[in-house]
């Protein structure tokens, strides 16, 4: 069992009971469990197997008083749930190398022994800021599509800067070669207590700020602080029909977390570009088109486009007027449930600016038609009141 164990599994959860059982609530909890996933009773089922070998693990250390101690100060110094990087060759927690902190390999020691020459003893005070899992800061930023790929999503790369753990120095802030040592103020804690006759109170230790460590020689690239910027490119999936200014979140794609911590979340604030042909309202895409003076008053079949597909029939009734704007279903953009906006196409009647001799004979014998009350009169009469 490594110290790695200790801060990834949740033995506990293992079993199925909570952190305060007894003994005998452990030990039933074990029974049932184990009568279930029992490879016997599940044969070449590797679900199983693997829940089998976490259950039997977990019991190992919580059956035994002393291991159990010593997994509960692992846990409650360094938080349920801390993660420790850098497998094999000594875990790596918070950016140290616990081995070369302590002077032994986690992997190799016993949490117990490793943290007793560090601590001496002092037990479960030493719970400092540095040990707690931190969850990694909201990253905003922003990224230009064009018009299609906002209505049927894609994949964009996206360059951020996150700010993390030094990497020269690995986040312990001291040089290379070097490593950081407890506060000899505080002893590691991070705090010092100042008594003041009845009271005393702690406050962030001024020697390491709280950190509970000191660096002899601080890292060149961080100047001491173990903290830097770095730059990473992720593929991020923009869904389908977002929106000109839309601002997008991405569940986990900010900054990583530290020490175990969840990463943050990615606020992407999309950009649409516009298209030559069609504007969008929602989920509904929209075209202006063209259509002749007779094809507005006598009616007409006309073809719109559609957006990357095939042009579409629709029907101008006649005596259409100028600016109508008529609907078809289903050419519009894709809605997460599926379902399609629509298409709405406003028509602009053409006002021909030349005429053949037939087109201007055909429209005097139209004019003499269709000459009548003056389509004025009204505006001219109330113009008057
Ligand atoms: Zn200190
Ligand atoms: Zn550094």
């Amino acid at each position: 069992m490594s110290t790695k164990d200790f801060l990834e599994k949740d033995y506990y959860k293992a079993l199925g009971v909570s952190k305060g059982a007894s003994a005998d609530e452990i030990k039933k909890s074990y029974r049932k469990l184990a009568r279930k996933y029992h490879p016997d009773a599940n044969k070449g089922d590797a679900a199983s197997e693997e829940r089998f070998k976490e259950i039997s693990e977990a019991y190992n250390v919580l059956s035994d008083p002393k291991r159990r101690a010593e997994y509960d100060e692992a846990r409650s110094l360094f938080g349920s749930g801390a993660r420790m990087g850098g497998g094999g060759s000594g875990g790596q927690f918070g950016g140290f190398d616990l081995g070369d902190l302590f002077g032994t390999t986690s992997s190799g020691g016993r949490l117990g022994d490793v943290l007793g020459g560090v601590f001496g003893g002092r037990g479960r005070t030493n719970t400092t800021t540095q040990a707690r899992p931190r969850r990694g800061t909201d990253v905003e930023t922003e990224a230009s599509l064009s018009f299609s790929d906002a209505i049927d999503g894609t994949t964009v790369s996206l360059r951020l800067t996150d700010e993390g753990p030094c990497k020269v120095c690995r986040g312990t802030g001291a040089k290379a070669g070097t490593v950081p040592k407890v506060c000899p103020d505080c002893q590691g804690t991070g705090q010092s207590s100042r008594d003041l006759g009845n009271f005393a109170f702690s406050e962030p230790c001024a020697t390491c700020r709280g950190r509970g460590l000191v660096v002899d020689d601080p890292c060149a690239t961080c100047s001491g602080s173990g903290r830097a910027l770095s730059a990473r490119t992720i593929q991020a999936r923009i869904p389908a029909g977002v929106a000109d200014g839309q601002r997008i979140k991405l569940k986990g794609r900010g900054a990583p977390g530290e020490r175990g911590g969840p990463a943050g979340d990615l606020y992407v604030r999309v950009h649409v570009a516009g298209h030559p042909v069609f504007g969008r309202t929602a989920h509904n895409l929209t075209v202006t088109v063209p259509v002749t003076f007779t094809e507005a008053a006598l009616g007409a079949e006309i073809k719109v486009p559609s957006h990357r597909g095939q042009p579409v029939n629709l029907r101008i009734p006649a005596g259409t007027p100028n600016g109508r704007t008529f609907r078809v279903r289903g050419k519009g953009v894709r809605r997460s449930d599926g379902t399609q906006g629509d298409l709405l196409v406003k028509v602009d009647v053409q006002v021909p600016t030349e005429l053949t001799d037939d087109a201007r004979n055909a429209l005097e014998k139209f004019r003499e038609a269709t000459t009548g009350a003056d389509p004025r009169d009204e505006l001219l009469r109330k113009g008057r009141t």
